[in-house]
């Protein structure tokens, strides 16, 4: 069987290690950048009638241009770029490595970012390079000019806030970066509303910059909706690859009518940025804890014998994500997602009840 794999499966699949998402049954979920609050009972009350009326015997529309339409109004996506629709925006991720994997073409991110670029180009059979980032997660702008320059990257994805570290780039060091590459750079804003910034207004200014969204951390991450906004030319060519109805009736119907209340997930999103400040002053006051800041809807923290912690907290039905050996910047760093207010408050006791715990002695 092993021989037979061997001879079919292309060697750098075989080589990859499958993107592992860890059961979260009975815990607390502190790990996966989910929105921890539930839309009012009227519209949920709406979304069924929805369903319920959905003809789910068709094929969706695929052009998805209410859809689109409504996502151009929300956003403020500027009138003269074009919008493609993504199964999340992993599957964008996905349509723009099929699209520029000639041989030898490289896929360019910082290390640490959001390991889906490295998984994706490596799939796809493009060439990872991962730029490191300095020592406070912020771009190593002379390494990557250099790397641009040696590499040559047909792509760039930067993620803007960053995930893991949770920090917004210097926008200046992004404009050099779009200025100096041969390519395109793709700015992923997956929390952007978590933030108040964003590269949309670039859009008219650079012709190989392309800006991609995310519905996943604002409350909607079970339905499945990404976007890539960009020129028409770009936009044009990558649809050729998107499979055609890759945005079902449920997420076009749905996502549409959550966005005729947008100021609900706005409202949801400054809460959990109001959680965000108390949740990262708490892990300031622990001994032994480095936070470090967050744009995003988590914090990054460091602390000693950071694989143990994370596995007393598993035992005390609390996941979050170990990040501690997925790279040397980022030795015993934890990552927590900001949940709802209790979430977060039994997160802080149980950690804090650990961290107090005289050691067990073998
Ligand atoms: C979560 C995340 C995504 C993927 O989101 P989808 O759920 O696939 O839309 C993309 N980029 C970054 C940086 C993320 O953290």
């Amino acid at each position: 069987m092993s021989n037979l794999l061997e001879s079919i499966i292309r060697p750098e699949i075989l080589a990859l290690s499958a993107y592992h998402i860890p059961s979260a049954e009975g815990m607390i979920k502190l790990d996966a950048m989910e929105n921890p609050y539930t839309l009012p009972l009227i519209l949920r009350e709406e979304i069924s009638q929805l369903a319920e009326e959905a003809h789910i015997n068709r094929y969706p529309d695929p052009s998805a241009a209410p859809l689109k339409a409504i996502l151009r109004d929300t956003l403020a996506i500027p009138s003269e770029m074009a919008i493609m629709l993504g199964n999340g925006s992993d599957e964008i991720i996905q349509v723009i490595a099929l699209a520029t994997a000639r041989p030898g073409a490289v896929l360019m991110g910082v290390d640490p970012g959001f390991a889906m670029f490295r998984i994706i180009a490596t799939f796809c059979g493009m060439n990872y390079v991962g730029v490191p980032l300095a020592a406070d997660f912020s771009i190593d702008l002379e390494a990557m000019l250099a790397a641009i320059s040696q590499h040559q990257p047909a792509v760039i994805f930067l993620a803007y806030p960053n995930n893991p570290s949770g920090n917004l780039f210097d926008p200046q060091a992004i404009c050099r970066i779009i200025e100096a590459t041969p390519g395109i750079v793709v700015v992923d804003e997956a929390y952007q509303a978590f933030a108040d910034a964003t590269f949309m207004d670039m859009l008219t200014q650079y012709p190989n910059l392309l800006l991609m969204r995310t519905l996943s951390k604002l409350g909607l991450a079970g339905l499945r909706l990404g976007l890539l906004v960009g020129r028409p030319e770009w936009l044009a060519q990558l649809e050729k690859l998107r499979l055609p109805y890759n945005v079902g009736i449920m997420t076009q119907l749905v996502v549409e009518r959550i966005l005729q209340h947008y100021d609900i997930l706005l409202e949801q999103a400054a809460a959990i940025k109001a959680e965000r400040a108390i949740l990262r002053a708490r892990l300031a006051t622990m001994k032994g804890v480095e936070v470090f800041p967050s744009d995003a809807n988590f914090v990054l923290f460091r602390l000693n014998e950071a694989s143990r912690i994370f596995q007393e907290l598993q035992q005390h039905r609390i996941l979050i994500k170990n990040l501690d050996g997925s790279h040397p910047l980022l030795k015993n760093c934890l990552r927590v997602t900001v949940g709802a207010s209790d979430e977060n408050t039994l997160f802080c006791k149980t950690l804090r009840h650990i961290l107090e715990k005289p050691l067990q002695l073998a």
